[in-house]
C-alpha cells in the first residue's frame, strides 16, 4: 500500500508516519528529513536548500522530485508513506508518473485537518530526539524529567531552525497557496481520506487506520 500524508506544517504527519512504519512495516519517505540530511552534508545542493528551508519557502520541484525518484529505485517494503511530498501540483503529477513507471499505485491520500492556532502552538513548542527522531512538545509531551528520550534513552534534543513564528507564517502561506490545491486534485482522483488531526496521537492513529481499511 502506498499513501500520502497531506496537511499543513505541524499537522502531525511525521508522528503518524512513525506509527505506520512500526505497525505496518511501511517505508517513510519524508522529503523534509531528506533535505535536512542533505544540508548537513555540506554539498552544494545542501547549502542551496538550507537558506530556503530556514525562510520557510519551498525547495524547487526538481530537487525534491529527484530525491523521491532515487528512493523509489530501492526496496519497496510494505509500501511507501509520502510525508511532506508532494507539495505542489507539479510534484503530484511527477509522483503519479514515477509510481506508474514502477507499476505501483497510490492507495490513499490522508488529509490531516488541523486549525492554524493549534499549528503555531505545536510547532513553536516542538523538539525532537537527536538520536531517534521521537517528537516532543514543551506543553503536551515534555522531554522526561530525567532528560532521557523515552524511546531510545538518548539525551540530545534538537529544535528545527525553521520552527519559529516568523518562518512558520511563510510555511503556512506556502501551504495554502501551493499545497492545498492538492486536496482538490486527490479528491477528484477519488483517493482523499480526510481525518481530524486535532485529537490525541492515538486517536488520530486510529482514525487513519480506519481510513486505510483497518
Ligand atoms: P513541515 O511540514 O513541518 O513544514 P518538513 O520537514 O516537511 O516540515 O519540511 C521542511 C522544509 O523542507 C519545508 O519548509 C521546505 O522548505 C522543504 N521541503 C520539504 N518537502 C518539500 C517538498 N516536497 N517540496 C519543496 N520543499 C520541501
Ligand atoms: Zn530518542
Amino acid at each position: 500500500m502506498n499513501i500520502i500524508l497531506l496537511g499543513p506544517p505541524g499537522a502531525g504527519k511525521g508522528t503518524q508516519a512513525r506509527i505506520l512504519v512500526e505497525g505496518r512495516g511501511m517505508i517513510q519517505l519524508s522529503t523534509g528529513d531528506m533535505l535536512r540530511e542533505a544540508r548537513t552534508s555540506g554539498t552544494e545542493m545542501g547549502n542551496k536548500v538550507a537558506a530556503i528551508m530556514d525562510a520557510g519557502e519551498l525547495v524547487t520541484d526538481e530537487i525534491v522530485i529527484g530525491l523521491i525518484e532515487e528512493k523509489l529505485e530501492g526496496d519497496h517494503g510494505g509500501g511507501f508513506i509520502f510525508d511532506g511530498f508532494p507539495r505542489t501540483l507539479a510534484q503530484a503529477d511527477a509522483l503519479g508518473a514515477l509510481l506508474k513507471k514502477h507499476d505501483a499505485k497510490l492507495d490513499a491520500v490522508v488529509e490531516m485537518r488541523v486549525d492554524d492556532n493549534a499549528l503555531v502552538q505545536r510547532i513553536t513548542a516542538r523538539s525532537t530526539c537527536g538520536n531517534c527522531g521521537e517528537v516532543y512538545n514543551d506543553i503536551t509531551k515534555p522531554i522526561p524529567a530525567d532528560g532521557k528520550c523515552e524511546s531510545c534513552g538518548g539525551n540530545e534534543f534538537k529544535r528545527r531552525a525553521d520552527d519559529n513564528e516568523e518562518s512558520l507564517k511563510t510555511r503556512l502561506m506556502e501551504y495554502y497557496k501551493k499545497t492545498s490545491p492538492l486536496i482538490g486534485y486527490y479528491y477528484h482522483a477519488g483517493a482523499l481520506k480526510p481525518v481530524n488531526g486535532l485529537g490525541e496521537i492515538e486517536e488520530v492513529a486510529a482514525e487513519i487506520s480506519e481510513a486505510l481499511g483497518g
